[in-house]
């Protein structure tokens, strides 16, 4: 029987029975596990050698019930063999591209990509003798031409922050299979309800489960999903590293997943309403949503994807200080650097980049841009609060 995404959101990863009849999977406190008597080890030991996976849990550092439980659901949410719990998305981020790299290898990834990876690839990566070339989305040549003999990884992100690009998967793992190349997608934007990166052929999905998975704005938490065969050298880096998450974030991304669908459904169309009354107000520049028409990438983001996402990004009337008089007009979302809960939040990415201008501009980031990520509040609420900011801000003006 094959059940859809709002099903294995609510019940897959998760034992039928469970102590003590709980409709819950505990939080199992406890940094390590006993064996009963020497026996016991050695029969332990002897599995582990067998191959045999999973195997009991034996240190808290390695595996705990319940965050296995939900790198189960993680697993069959994405629709792959196996997942990995990390203390953050970074920390799923780096783990596996160390794990996955040695020197002497080539990284290709998308420029676009979330900041901090970007920061990792092209200053710490090269420290260890690995390589790192970026290739712009708007040359659809520049991967296949970046590709070397001793490239081993395509890492790309879609849709991307802030602007939503959206990257053809289908193509990226074309080139990457004829070249024998792994193909990495962060997937934190899209979500396994809008996207599943594994069904385009793509090897390995990563996110940020402190996004859409966690989906309350109260946990950190990161995941690798793939085959068995390329997690298990990433487990065992998880281990060395330390890297791990821990029983309180897991079970909370546990209770988080349950409503994944639900969540994203309704971020999804507040995200269409608010980009669609954006685009027709007088005060508001440019809209990016990978949903609109005029979004460069809409043809593929709606081939590829089951809906565009709560991520809104647009371009105001006005200069750095008038886009943050706007965001200060605005009543309903925090203000803050995140998105995927079921808070609004809503940023303006030049203020928390730098307070050199130059520096904003090489990063290709306007400062009348605003990055609003849609919460599950009610539409008409969020676009009639807008709809007061746009008004008070250019009172008069
Ligand atoms: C937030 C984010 C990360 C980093 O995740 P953390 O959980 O904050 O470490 C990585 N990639 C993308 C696309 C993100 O949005």
């Amino acid at each position: 029987m094959t059940s859809r995404i709002s099903t294995l959101a609510v019940h897959a990863g998760e034992e039928k029975r469970k102590p003590y009849g709980a409709v819950t999977t505990p939080i199992v406190r406890t940094s390590t596990f006993t064996f009963a008597d020497s026996a016991e080890i050695m029969a332990f030991m002897r599995l582990k050698a067998s191959g045999a996976w999973p195997v009991r849990d034996e240190y808290g550092r390695y595996s705990n019930p319940t965050q296995s439980a939900a790198e189960r659901k993680l697993a069959a949410l994405e629709g792959g063999q196996a997942a990995l719990l990390f203390s953050s998305g970074m920390g799923a981020i780096t783990c596996t591209l160390l794990a996955l790299l040695s020197s002497g290898d080539h990284v290709i990834f998308v420029k676009d990509c979330y900041h901090r990876s970007r920061e990792f690839m092209t200053k710490c990566l090269p420290r260890w003798g690995i390589e790192c070339t970026p290739v712009l989305l708007d040359e659809p040549a520049a991967l296949e031409a970046a590709v070397r003999p001793n490239t081993r990884l395509i890492l790309t992100e879609t849709p991307t922050n802030p602007y939503l690009r959206v990257v053809d998967l289908g193509r990226i793992s074309k080139i990457a299979s004829k070249h024998r190349v792994i193909t990495m997608v962060d997937s934190t934007m899209a979500s396994p309800v809008n996207l599943k990166p594994l069904e385009y052929g793509i090897d390995l999905v990563i996110h940020s489960a402190t996004k859409y998975l966690g989906g309350h704005n109260d946990l950190l938490a990161g995941a690798v999903i793939g085959p068995r065969s390329l997690l298990q050298g990433v487990e065992h880096m998880r281990g060395l590293l330390g890297g791990m998450s821990n029983p309180n974030e897991a079970y909370l991304l546990l209770r988080g997943l349950k409503t994944l669908a639900l969540r994203v459904q309704r971020q999804n169309e507040n995200g269409l309403m608010v980009a669609q009354f954006l685009e027709g107000h007088p005060r508001v520049l440019r809209v990016y949503y990978p949903g609109l028409a005029s979004h460069p990438d809409h043809e593929v983001a709606a081939r590829q994807m089951a809906g565009f996402g709560g991520v809104v990004t647009f371009e105001l009337q006005g200069d750095l200080d008038m886009t943050g008089q706007f965001i200060d007009e605005l009543r309903i979302p925090y203000i803050g650097p995140t998105f995927g809960g079921v808070e609004s939040i809503v940023e303006q990415p030049a203020a928390l980049l730098s307070l050199d201008p130059r520096e904003r501009e090489a990063a290709g980031i306007k400062d009348n841009l605003v990055r609003y990520a849609l919460g599950v509040e009610d539409a008409e609420d969020l676009i009639a609060d807008l709809d007061q900011a746009l008004a008070k801000t250019w009172q008069g003006v």
